[in-house]
């Protein structure tokens, strides 16, 4: 069976991103940029599952900038297909995602639909939750274990307080948290190979998809800066300031 997996180009997650002057957005201008984590984490559960013999072909799809083939040739090198980028620079928002991925996977036909459960960006935490629901399948969001059972999946899902396993039929959504995997290295082999791997360009228009977006950033501003802490000299001296200064006791 087919898998489809949709990597997000992101900064870095070690960049400390600093917000433009004018408000309107963080400032890409020379920094570093990856596949979103909980992506790499999607193609690497693809990956395991083609090792499994479950998946038999892997194809990684991409929205956004010309330069999102950076990240689409790392998800080959880790063991994906083929790649598909719908090219745009437009900030198309998570509903315009959703609509595009649901184009490719009608023409595709995948069973096993993989995402993050966000993209460290925007934090949106939806994208594979429209899909769903675009599509009227099933969803497992933020899996912990993946196990396909004939035409069935299986998705343990962290929730508060603990595990909840659901069973999917196939087509089905899984959107990945953390613990599901820890993604390995590309080898410098499979880093070459993934050069020659077939990565198509398309456009939305291709999907019938209108970009306009359906929300409109007003603002964008860093966190409050975190005071400097103090040291205490005692126990004492601690519940003291915690009583008559911070008045949390
Ligand atoms: P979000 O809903 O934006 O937090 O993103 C959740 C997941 O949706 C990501 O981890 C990706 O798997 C997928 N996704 C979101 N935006 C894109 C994009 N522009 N291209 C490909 N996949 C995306």
């Amino acid at each position: 069976m087919k898998a489809l997996v949709a990597v997000k180009r992101v900064v870095d997650y070690n960049v400390k991103v600093r917000v433009k002057a004018d408000q309107t957005g963080v400032d890409l201008t020379n920094v570093k940029m990856s596949i979103n984590p909980f992506c790499e984490i999607a193609v690497e559960e693809a990956v395991r599952l083609k090792e499994k013999g479950v998946v038999t072909e892997i194809v990684v799809v991409s929205v956004g900038p010309a330069a999102a083939q950076e990240q689409i040739r790392s998800a080959m090198a880790l063991g994906a297909d083929r790649s598909i980028l719908v090219q745009t620079d437009d900030a198309v928002g998570s509903l315009g995602v959703a609509k595009i991925l649901k184009g490719i996977v009608d023409a595709e036909q995948p069973q096993i639909i993989l995402l993050g459960k966000q993209a460290i960006d925007d934090d949106n935490n939806q994208t594979g939750q429209m899909l769903a629901a675009l599509m009227g399948v099933g969803q497992g969001t933020f899996a912990s274990e993946v196990v396909v059972e004939g035409t069935t999946m299986k998705v343990t899902r962290e929730i508060d307080g603990g595990l909840q396993t659901v069973a999917l039929p196939l087509p089905a959504i899984v959107t990945t948290d953390l613990r599901l995997n820890e993604p390995r290295y590309a080898a410098l082999p499979n880093i070459m190979k993934a050069r020659k791997k077939p990565l198509d360009t398309k456009t939305p228009a291709d999907y019938g998809v209108d970009t306009t977006p359906k929300v409109k950033t007003l603002k964008v501003t860093p966190p409050a800066e975190r005071k400097a802490g103090i040291k205490v000299k005692s126990v004492d001296e601690l519940l003291d300031k915690l009583k008559n200064e911070a008045k949390v006791i």
